[in-house]
């Protein structure tokens, strides 16, 4: 199975929480009539469980001027969710509301939509208020207004970038999985499809980037476009080497 044949780049409603439910059956397109205004009633922000893709690290990390491996190690809960606070909230929510707005990942900027994808098309969808926010929804702009005033086409677009990633390299896996078996070379190596070896690999961008300017010699990438590209480029180089060294030990 394509794991980016669909996607959804969507909060996770936390375990206390009710009234998520999608406002089904709405797809809305870009041109789709949409508004939603925050009262900074931060109700949101102490309702879902936030997660993050590797742009979003690398735009945390260059919002709170540390590293990607800071963020992860300070900011994250273990897995892919920035943590809460035990009373549920976002660890960056504050008196003065989100204290990594600039940064805040592609989740928070979205909300309340969230984005389906598949190889052919693209939708919108709109959670349900969570209850007693203060946020004021209505038909007086467009989703592509929406986005484009959250700043969220730059995260879509590395988002993309890295799910364009993991398809090539899952095709990749699949491919010399297939030949393997095919050739008769033995049994299946089963890190042909350790996706975790991958996500490891994906998900702290910086070390990354680092080593693999240095073995080719590059200066370092100082833009988040050309950041995201450089991890792109190191952990496809990374995946080849993976290949080489699983055909090394079939032989
Ligand atoms: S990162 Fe900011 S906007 Fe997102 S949930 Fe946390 S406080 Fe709210």
């Amino acid at each position: 199975m394509n794991p980016v044949a669909f996607t959804s780049t969507r909060p996770v409603p936390a375990p206390t929480a009710v009234g998520h439910a999608y406002f089904a059956p709405l797809q809305l397109q870009r041109d789709a009539s949409f508004s939603h205004t925050c009262k900074r009633c931060t109700r949101c922000c102490r309702h879902y469980r936030i997660a993050v893709t590797p742009f979003d690290l690398l735009r945390l990390a260059d919002k709170l001027g540390i590293s990607t491996t800071e963020v992860i190690a300070r900011h994250l809960d273990g897995s892919q969710h920035l943590r809460r606070r035990k009373d549920g909230a976002c660890e960056f929510l504050t008196d003065q509301g989100c204290a990594v707005h600039g940064g805040r990942p592609l989740v928070c900027r979205m909300y309340p939509l969230v984005r389906n994808v598949t190889h052919q098309r693209e939708w919108f969808s709109v959670l349900a208020q969570v209850p007693q926010s203060a946020a004021q929804w209505g038909l007086d702009g467009t989703v592509a207004a929406y986005l484009e005033g959250q700043d969220a086409l730059p995260s879509i677009e590395g988002y993309g970038i890295y799910a364009r990633l993991h398809y090539r390299i899952e095709q990749l896996f699949r491919q010399t999985l297939a030949g393997a078996q095919t050739a008769g070379a033995g049994k299946a190596d089963a890190r042909a499809l350790n996706l975790g070896l991958f996500a490891h690999s994906v998900l702290d961008p910086d070390p990354s980037i680092r080593d693999y300017c240095q073995r080719h010699g590059m200066p370092l990438p100082t833009t988040l476009r050309h950041k995201a590209a450089c991890h792109v480029m190191a952990t496809e180089e990374w995946a080849v080497n993976q290949l080489k060294e699983m055909n090394h030990d079939k032989l």
